[in-house]
């Protein structure tokens, strides 16, 4: 019997991606597996059921009938707790998790003896850059952001010179160099905006000027171990706050997308930043989940806060939605090549790094170190 894919339709209010799209099941059945679906699963992202029977999967009405049968399961976000009661014991489930803010899903996953894998923690080495969702997922949110900003902005991105005059182009400032980042400067460049970048990794200056970006140089370098960026001490953050005051003053647009694993987003704008910016400027914050880049980010909300306007998106991904999921499918079906199958079975390679790093429960044990930490301590990190 060939094994079961079930794919879910996402529960979150305001989620829009779904799992695997209709391409992506083709290939998964050409290796082997059979793909079940949830009706309407990929209505938010306009993949229709009709699209998935075309290609190849089998449409059921709801999750218990697609679960029943289900090996393995896909979410783009963790499965709520009365999902996971319908998961047959035993089964895979492989989906982002962010573990740290859904400790009860982690829970149940556990009471079910469901074995979970959390996309998030995939390691981010060589091998596993084509499983790498964080990377997928922000380069669709450096994307849209700068796209966000130019519809909330008052002003012209390019250079333009006409009968009715010259437009100056937009100077643009994006906070944190990382995935998002490099994408947003990319994208703000083919808009015509001037942009400039800031990180405290000195390593993203030579990716931004590559962009075509200069690079606001700090007398500071916060790459930690892995190649993220570390907290900043109080002595670092003054001296790095005092630099981008002036930056951000100068800026028609900003957009935030610095952070820190397993940390509040760092505070990079205070509200007397906000208050020194020109009357019209724009502030996407990328960072709004995590505390926002911004002292005056509302999370989900566009706020004006003295003549500057502040958007703190928290779905900005599903507002991509068919090129989000088409992405984050591709790293799924990289991921779940991994698994070896034996007639209706399927058994997760244990010795390989990249699914051990992923592991989050197994056996009704939680396999993650620092998510089993914030259980014993009640959530508190
Ligand atoms: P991230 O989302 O954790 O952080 C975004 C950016 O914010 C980072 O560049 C970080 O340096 C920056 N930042 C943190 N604190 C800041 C502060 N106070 N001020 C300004 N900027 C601040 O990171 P990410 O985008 O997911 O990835 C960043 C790292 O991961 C990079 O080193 C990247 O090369 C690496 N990476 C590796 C692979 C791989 O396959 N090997 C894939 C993707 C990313």
């Amino acid at each position: 019997m060939t094994i079961q894919v079930a794919v879910l339709r996402e529960r979150e209010p305001g989620e829009r991606r779904v799992a695997i799209v209709p391409d992506s099941v083709k290939r998964l059945l050409k290796a082997g597996w059979a793909v079940a679906v949830e009706a309407g699963a990929g209505a938010g992202a306009y993949f229709s059921d009709a699209a998935y029977a075309a290609a190849g999967a089998t449409v059921l009405p709801d999750a218990g009938a697609v679960l029943r049968d289900a090996a393995l399961v896909v979410t783009v976000g963790p499965p709520t707790s009365e999902l996971l009661q319908q998961v047959r014991s035993g089964a895979l489930v492989v989906g982002q998790w962010f573990a740290h803010r859904h400790l009860d899903a982690v829970r149940v996953a556990c009471e079910r003896r469901v074995t979970s894998f959390a996309m998030d923690l995939v390691p981010r080495v060589t091998r596993a850059q084509s499983m790498d969702v964080l990377s997928s997922q922000a380069t669709v949110g450096g994307y849209r952001a700068v796209l966000l900003a130019a519809s909330l902005s008052q002003r012209f991105f390019p250079m333009l010179t006409t009968a009715a005059g010259t437009i100056r182009p937009a100077q643009a400032l994006i906070l944190g160099a990382g995935v998002a980042g490099l994408q947003a400067i990319a994208t703000a460049r083919r808009l015509g905006a001037v942009v400039s970048a800031y990180d405290v990794r000195r390593a993203t200056k030579e990716q931004v000027e590559s962009l075509g970006a200069r690079f606001v140089d700090l007398p500071l370098d916060a790459e930690a171990i892995g190649g993220y960026a570390r907290e900043l001490d109080e002595d670092e953050r003054k001296q790095a706050e005092a630099v981008v005051a002036k930056h951000v003053a100068n800026a028609d647009v900003v957009i935030a997308c610095a952070q820190v694993p397993g940390r509040p987003s760092p505070r990079l704008v205070t509200e007397e930043m906000v208050a020194h910016m020109k009357p019209g400027a724009v502030i996407v914050d990328l960072a709004a989940e995590g505390g926002g880049n911004c002292a005056c980010t509302v999370p989900d909300q566009v706020v004006e806060r003295h003549g500057v306007r502040i958007a703190g998106p928290l779905h900005i991904l599903s507002d991509l939605a068919e090129h989000a999921s088409t992405m984050y499918a591709r790293n799924l079906e990289h991921f779940v090549a991994l698994f070896k199958r034996d007639g209706e079975t399927v058994t997760p390679p244990w010795d390989d790094e990249i699914i051990q790093g992923a592991a989050l429960t197994h056996d009704g044990a939680v396999k993650h170190g620092a998510t089993a930490q914030l259980l014993t301590t009640g959530g508190a990190a």
